[in-house]
């Protein structure tokens, strides 16, 4: 058998797990284009590796700390991250490709999928009770001690650690404004006229708006939020206020904007909120209708790009992530007691 060519001689090969992120498919979603007179596109980041958006964060933060020799490839070292599952499950395949463990801390309050999946993939996890921000037992602080631990002893180890700290970490978004938003501007030849997400860390919206507005200044970016997160207020008043939950995971803030989100203040236009029924009827309406399965977050974007393509009325292209995938929350979004329990719709095929 001949030895294979290296991948750059077959254009159609990418190299590996950390080639294989990115490069999404934009989705025209046709009822809510047609429901509007706007084009409506929905990035597909449910399709990535990790099944979401933040793969692209992961493979951002480890690169970034191998950049900066915090990590070296083939020796060994520690990722330890606080998160709602998403960046874990990111992180943790861009480390086991690259030779590396994981330690994630994550409510236990996330969906048992994000949670099992994490498991499976050979995560160290840590559930921690839901907290404020300002108690040392929050998931972000406590990943942050347990790091802060690990390095300390890290001469004693010789294992490199990294606290890859999503919320402040910056490589974040600017792994967004070298990859997202430039496909984002590709795939639609420049033709787009607004772009729309609810935000976590902010990566994702940051990112995207800085690509996008350095080449079109005039590309509107409206924060999505939902309903009972305070980062609208932040965005409409420079005050974070929040009052009651959602049950979307991973997006909206309750006591401060993450300083990915703000890094990007300067371009965002304006914030939309969006109730969990709104987001709820998008994606119930895209998986029966669009053959889409999504999660919530996806939904409270759909349901705020539909808001935003009214307010500017027909003939728009508006883009918006769909974040990962409905597979991720069957015990919840998709349940109908968890449904029921919470005064919230149940579709005719579930109940
Ligand atoms: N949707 C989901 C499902 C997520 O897990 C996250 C990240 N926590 C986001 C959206 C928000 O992305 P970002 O952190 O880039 O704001």
């Amino acid at each position: 058998m001949s030895a294979q060519p290296a991948t750059s001689t077959r254009p159609h090969v990418v190299d590996g797990l950390a080639g294989a992120i990115g490069d999404t498919p934009l989705i025209r979603l046709r009822r809510a284009s047609a429901a509007t007179g706007c084009e409506i596109l929905g990035k597909a980041e449910f399709m990535q590796p990790g099944g979401s958006v933040k793969d692209r964060a992961g493979l951002g933060i480890i690169v970034d700390a191998e950049r900066r020799g915090q990590l070296v490839p083939g020796q060994p070292g520690i990722v330890v991250e606080g998160t709602a599952g998403n960046t874990g499950i990111g992180l943790t395949l861009v480390a086991n490709a690259r030779g590396y463990r994981s330690i994630i801390v994550v409510p236990h309050t996330q969906s048992r999928e994000k949670l099992d999946f994490l498991r499976m993939i050979g995560a160290d996890l840590r559930l921690v009770d839901p907290k404020p921000l300002r108690d040392p037992g929050h998931y972000v602080n406590t990943s942050r001690r347990i790091a802060e631990e690990l390095a300390a002893q890290a001469e004693r180890t010789g294992e490199r650690v990294i606290w890859a700290n999503q919320f402040g970490n910056l490589a974040n978004a600017a792994m967004h404004e070298a990859t997202t938003g430039p496909e984002i501007w590709e795939q639609t030849a420049g033709g787009v006229d607004a772009f729309t997400c609810a935000c976590g860390t902010g990566g994702t919206l940051t990112g995207v708006a800085r690509a996008l507005k350095a080449r079109n200044p005039r590309v509107r970016i409206v924060l999505a939020d939902p309903m009972g997160s305070g980062l609208w207020s932040w965005v409409r008043t420079g005050e974070v206020k929040a009052e009651g939950n959602s049950i979307t995971e991973g997006i909206g803030q309750a006591s401060a904007a993450p300083g990915n989100l703000e890094s990007g203040r300067e371009f965002i236009d304006d914030a939309l909120q969006v109730t969990d029924p709104e987001a709820l009827e998008q994606i119930f309406d895209l998986q029966q209708h669009e053959g889409l399965s999504v999660g919530g977050s996806a939904g409270v974007n759909v349901a705020a790009a539909i808001k935003l393509a009214r307010e500017m009325g027909p003939g728009h292209t508006i883009v918006t992530i769909l974040c990962d995938g409905g597979a991720r929350y069957q015990s919840k979004i998709f349940n109908p007691d968890f449904l029921r329990e919470r005064g919230l719709p149940v579709p005719p095929w579930l109940a």
